[in-house]
């Protein structure tokens, strides 16, 4: 999309009609794929999501085990028809580099020491990609860990604030993102109030960075509201078992 002439209107509509502290339209869905141990689909507006997970399991090859905790391997992938124009098929480095990101977030809530020698693979596939597909990808990558029934601290809830037209904003789309000023990822453990990732792109003073903070823990504390939403739907429904 073209760079639109402001991303600010003059009644501080943005580019989608949001205000500034407002979450783009999300849907949340678990245990959508049959043959992972695990999975989730997420949406925040047009960023489409599925995470899959399987394990824990033998790790392999086996040369790799770890003898005290479980390796979590996990992979971000954008689809080649995720965004306008082709992406090149295979891994780019910025993928890779996201992979490590996401691992080491989710690495932080996850009790790998309970699988000794085993395996955790996490699968992140962005089926369309409208700006933030870190933090939805971690977003539904937990989900898909705790459908998995693996053991974690807590869920892992992520959005991006950033800064356009000169304000702070919550949860960037796609434009927002590519001709705004800065972009800041935030993923937090909300239970005990812990970032697992923060990055940032682009500059802020220290104040908007502590604002900015502030606008992201609100974000989170409604993803976090609808991810749990999203665990109940699936497991209160779970039929009785015969006798
Ligand atoms: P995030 O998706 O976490 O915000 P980036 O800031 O790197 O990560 O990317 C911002 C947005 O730019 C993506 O969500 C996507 O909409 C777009 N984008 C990323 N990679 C590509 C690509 N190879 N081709 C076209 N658009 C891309």
């Amino acid at each position: 999309m073209e760079k639109p002439e402001r991303l600010i209107d003059e009644n501080g509509r943005r580019v989608d009609g949001r205000r500034f502290d407002e979450l783009r339209p999300i849907k949340m869905e678990i245990g959508i794929l049959d043959k992972s141990d695990g999975s989730a689909y997420v949406e925040f507006g047009g960023t489409k999501v599925i995470a899959a997970v399987f394990g824990p399991r033998e790790a392999h090859p086996r040369h790799l085990a770890l003898p005290d905790r479980a390796i979590l391997n996990c992979r971000y992938h954008m689809t080649s028809f995720s965004v306008e124009e082709r992406k090149p098929l295979g891994m780019t480095r910025r993928e890779v580099e996201l992979s490590k990101v996401i691992r080491e977030a989710l690495e932080t809530v996850t009790f790998l020491e309970e699988f000794p020698r085993a395996s955790i693979d996490v699968y992140i596939e962005v089926i369309q990609a409208d700006g933030g597909t870190r933090t939805t990808g971690l977003t539904a990558a937990s989900l898909a860990l705790a459908d998995a029934g693996i053991p974690m601290a807590d869920l892992v809830a992520a959005v991006a604030v950033g800064k356009v037209d000169g304000q702070l904003v919550l949860d960037l789309c796609d434009v927002e993102d590519k001709y705004g000023e800065a972009d800041m990822p935030v993923a937090m453990a909300p239970r005990f109030n812990s970032i697992v990732l923060l990055q940032l792109n682009g500059r802020m003073t220290p104040e908007e960075f502590r604002k900015g903070l502030a606008l992201a823990q609100k974000g989170v504390s409604e993803i976090y509201r609808l991810q749990r939403e999203a665990l109940k739907k699936k497991f209160s429904s779970v039929p009785p078992m015969e006798s």
